[in-house]
């Protein structure tokens, strides 16, 4: 599904690789989280220590891995880069921890899926750097403490509130990433668009950028889409119409919305009358769950001011059942 932001595939890794910017300057948009990190390096640099540990969070192709990579090369080290169901067994974890290079960066993404076990394992390593072993079975038991070097932890989720507060409170800075504003997604549809060697005039990226649902890994998406269209079709430099018409063809509507966006709102709208409706009978009627109409549809339809949360449950707003046709 060209727009389920989690999709991966070679072929979008390997793209998503190559547009990734690499140091804070090309890193467009989030100027808070900018602003606090580029202190935080400044200062930890200064004192010769690693950073504090980060927890990032937001829906996903927002920008995290590659905050967490741009933090290494910004201090002149390097990233791990894992995620918390690969960390199911104990020894995966302690392995990773043991093997991490003093000052290096350790990014989990989906941390808030680590196992219990994990999470004990990580609370004396994210604060002493060090990690406890057990060694021997039964009656000999015995737990002996490493000692790790010390290192900077950036964990992702896409929901904050699912995190244990002893994990939580372990982190020094926690940070969320918004979605991007219209001109910003210009910006990067203009990068990408130069890296990838693909005329494209502003317009264009505009056009790319407003169907992008605030998120840089979409623009992204749709600017590779919209590419090969026009090498397609022979037409030459992407301007809006061209930009238009093949996001048509690929059923990309002018808010960015996908089928199941739509298809939430039309079955609020037409079954229940706009709401209020429950979020699991919202999920059913879509065949997704709960967990992704939470985190990855409804987020955006909200920040359009398509939807609304209350404590009756969702309701779709005017502007909605207009963009739907409604009246
Ligand atoms: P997340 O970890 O939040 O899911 P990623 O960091 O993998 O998201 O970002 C997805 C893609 O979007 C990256 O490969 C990168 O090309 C692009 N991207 C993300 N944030 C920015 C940004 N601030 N500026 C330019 N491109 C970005």
């Amino acid at each position: 599904d060209l727009l389920q932001p989690t999709a991966t595939s070679d072929e979008t890794d390997k793209l998503e690789e190559g547009l990734r910017p690499q140091r804070f300057a090309d890193y467009i948009g989030q100027k808070d989280l900018k602003t606090v990190l580029e202190i935080a390096i400044k200062a930890a640099k200064g004192r010769g220590e690693t950073m504090d540990h980060l927890l990032l969070y937001g829906p996903p192709g927002l920008g995290k891995t590659t905050m967490a990579l741009i933090l290494a090369a910004e201090m002149g080290t390097t990233c791990k880069i894992t995620a918390a169901p690969s960390l199911e067994r104990p020894r995966d974890i302690v392995g990773l921890l043991v093997s991490l290079k003093p000052g290096e960066i350790l990014f989990i993404d989906e941390i808030h899926r680590l196992t219990r076990m994990a999470e004990e394992l990580l609370y004396p390593a994210m604060e002493d750097f060090r990690v406890e072993i057990a060694i021997g079975k039964g009656q000999s038991a015995r737990t002996r403490s490493l000692p790790l070097s010390p290192f900077t932890l950036v964990g992702a989720t896409t929901r904050v509130g699912s995190l244990t507060s002893p994990l939580r409170d372990r982190f020094g800075l926690i940070h969320r990433l918004h979605f991007y504003e219209p001109e910003e997604l210009t910006e990067i549809v203009l990068r990408s668009a130069d890296l990838l060697k693909t005329p494209i005039d502003r317009e264009g990226a505009e056009e790319i950028a407003g169907r992008s649902r605030g998120t840089p890994r979409i623009a992204n998406r749709l600017l590779k889409r919209v590419r090969d269209y026009t090498q397609v079709k022979n037409l030459g430099k992407i301007d809006r119409k061209i930009a238009d018409e093949a996001l048509e063809v690929f059923n990309v509507d002018p808010r960015g919305l996908d089928w199941t966006d739509r298809k939430v709102l039309s079955v609020m709208i037409d079954n229940f009358k706009g709401g209020p409706v429950g979020i699991e009978t919202i999920a059913s009627a879509t065949g997704e769950d709960v967990q992704t109409i939470e985190e990855v549809y409804e987020p955006y339809l909200m920040q359009i001011g398509f939807m609304l949360r209350t404590p009756r449950g969702r309701m779709v707003t005017p502007a909605a059942w207009q963009h739907m046709g409604y009246k």
